[in-house]
């Protein structure tokens, strides 16, 4: 361990341990130390809802890369201690024990943390939320056959954890304060699909009523909602979104708005710190837009940015944002922005459990959601980064082999 990087990357979570990789790939030769607050080496998050909460991956199987990976490509990782402080005009962080790091360049991949319950019992210890490792570890004890599960927010999360909670053979609730699951993220067909597949498995989805209280003195023994319904439970989850870790980049004066604001070259607006993956507001060159994603192919893809712009090679961020989410046994694949369609082509029935919805604006295909089309959403992929403008009718008609309708490369 050395008290000098030539680049420090501070959150050792997807997009940090990409940056590190990324760094090593494209020739990088200095020194690189990655340091998190977390015990383990970079994992991946998503099957913390999904096969790691069910049981059926293993710790190990959620590590991107093994120790002996990083040792070999000189990655120093330092684990299980976080960073107090950032001074900018020292080019030097200070860790909680202490002992302090410089650094000639620096990558912020803090992350985000999830938004807490505001009210009296939400410290209880059967009161969860499902971010990290450790929260499913902790969760998993608790995730037993009869158990009443009362699932707060009808976000992606709570929804997985609901098909598991079912899997596993819990009796659960999941409510919503808005009028439909996934509000903010899907539209309104493929919320009403969740939540007819959801019921149709057992779960009592409530929708359009919030949370007044928890019950209980210990541990939490009823949700009380602000209808007045009181929902008896023995294991409460609480997913209702993420607020990006950007204390260390504020209180160093870096600029924030919603995350940690980065360029097309993910650089903040200190040329020698660069910011990647869920903490960042970042700008994309294909929207020339900025936004803030929670998604794992944007942590990885803005890792190889900054990793190539710490290198001085041209590179900019445009990636086509996408998402998947695996609940039950329906696999659903996201890509594109759909704010603002207004034309909607469903391709099969949403009746059942295969089809793709495709988002159009002014004929052009701007967004796609499949529900276990995994090939035709490898086209609607291509099809939004084209910006291909196809007629609905030729979208919606299954005759039509949708391959057929990508444009041929210039
Ligand atoms: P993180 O992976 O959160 O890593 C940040 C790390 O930095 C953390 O370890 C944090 O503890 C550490 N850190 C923060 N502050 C400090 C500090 N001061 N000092 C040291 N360390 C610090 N995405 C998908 O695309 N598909 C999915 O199906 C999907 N499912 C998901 C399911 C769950 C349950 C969760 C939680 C997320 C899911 N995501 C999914 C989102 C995806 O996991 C995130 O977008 C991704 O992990 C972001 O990577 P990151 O490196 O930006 O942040």
């Amino acid at each position: 361990n050395s008290n000098k990087a030539d680049v420090l990357i501070i959150g050792a979570g997807q997009a940090g341990g990409e940056v590190a990789s990324s760094l090593r790939q494209q020739g990088f030769e200095g020194s690189i130390t990655l340091l998190g607050d977390e015990a383990y080496l970079p994992y991946r998050r998503p099957p913390l809802s999904k096969t790691f909460l069910s049981g059926e991956a293993t710790l190990e199987s959620l590590l991107i890369k093994t120790q002996a990976v990083y040792e070999k490509n000189r990655i120093d990782c330092q684990l299980g201690i976080g960073v107090e402080t950032l001074d900018r005009a020292a080019h030097e962080v200070r860790l909680y024990d202490g002992t302090s790091i410089a650094y000639g360049k620096l990558v912020l991949a803090t992350g985000g943390r999830p938004r807490r319950l505001s009210l009296p019992g939400a410290d209880h210890p059967n009161v969860h939320y499902v971010r990290t490792i450790d929260d499913i570890l902790r969760l998993k004890a608790q995730f037993t056959e009869g158990k009443r599960l009362a699932i707060i927010g009808g976000g992606y999360i709570g929804l997985e954890a609901a098909a598991v909670g079912i899997k596993k053979g819990l009796n659960v609730t999941v409510i919503e304060a808005m009028p439909r699951v996934l509000a903010r993220v899907a539209a309104p067909e493929v919320s009403t699909f969740y939540e007819r597949v959801h019921r149709a498995r057992g779960v009592d989805v409530r929708t359009g009523v919030g949370v007044h209280a928890l019950e209980g003195d210990a541990l939490v023994d009823a949700v009380v909602l602000a209808d007045g319904t009181r929902i008896a439970t023995d294991v409460v989850i609480v997913g209702i979104g993420l607020i990006p870790n950007t204390e260390l980049a504020e209180s160093s004066g870096l600029e924030i708005s919603n995350g940690i604001v980065v360029d097309l070259q993910t650089r903040t607006s200190d040329p020698d710190i660069y910011a990647v993956g869920d903490c960042t507001q970042h700008r994309n060159a294909f929207y020339d837009n900025s936004m803030r994603l929670e998604s794992v192919p944007n942590a990885m893809e803005q890792a190889r940015v900054a990793a190539a712009a710490i290198l001085g090679k041209p590179a900019e961020y445009s990636a086509v944002p996408w998402f998947w989410s695996d609940q039950y046994d329906l696999k659903l694949q996201m890509v594109g922005l759909s704010q603002g369609y207004d034309q909607l082509a469903v391709r099969g029935d949403m009746n059942g459990e295969s089809f793709a919805v495709f988002y159009l604006r002014d004929g052009v295909v701007i967004s796609a959601d499949a529900v276990n089309r995994p090939q035709e959403f490898m086209v609607a992929k291509k099809l939004v980064a084209d910006r291909a403008k196809i007629d609905a009718a030729q979208l919606t008609d299954e005759s039509v082999v949708l391959k057929t309708l990508l444009q041929p490369a210039a």
